[in-house]
């Protein structure tokens, strides 16, 4: 698993989706503006990680931008699982969540 993260991150498809996903958000850290601060984004984290959900890599409504410090309040890094306000984002996009699986096909 954590080999196939590491090569995705170096794909050029995650290189122009990355871009995108920071174009989008004028290259601010969106949670620090649910607070009101502007903060130029670091990274992109995936709402619902690339380790279990690997199908949802390059989905727009996965990926937000965000600063490095933000993130790391995101993961526990112990074990990588998200929390905190990671889980509030989660929460945030249970609907396309929902519909990505209710759109494939039954995979048996
Ligand atoms: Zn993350």
């Amino acid at each position: 698993m954590m080999v196939l993260s590491v090569s995705m991150y170096k794909t050029n498809r995650w290189k122009n989706i990355r871009g995108r996903i920071l174009k989008k958000h004028d290259y601010l850290c969106v949670e620090s503006k649910r607070y009101g601060k502007t903060e130029g984004a670091e990274m992109v984290h995936h709402i619902y990680p690339l380790e279990q959900y690997p199908e949802l890599a390059y989905e727009d409504w996965n990926l937000i931008p965000l600063t490095n410090k933000v993130h790391n309040t995101f993961h526990d890094r112990n074990n990588d699982a998200v929390i905190g306000r990671g889980l509030e984002w989660q929460e945030k996009r249970r609907k396309e969540f929902e519909r990505f699986y209710a759109k494939l096909p039954p995979s048996d």
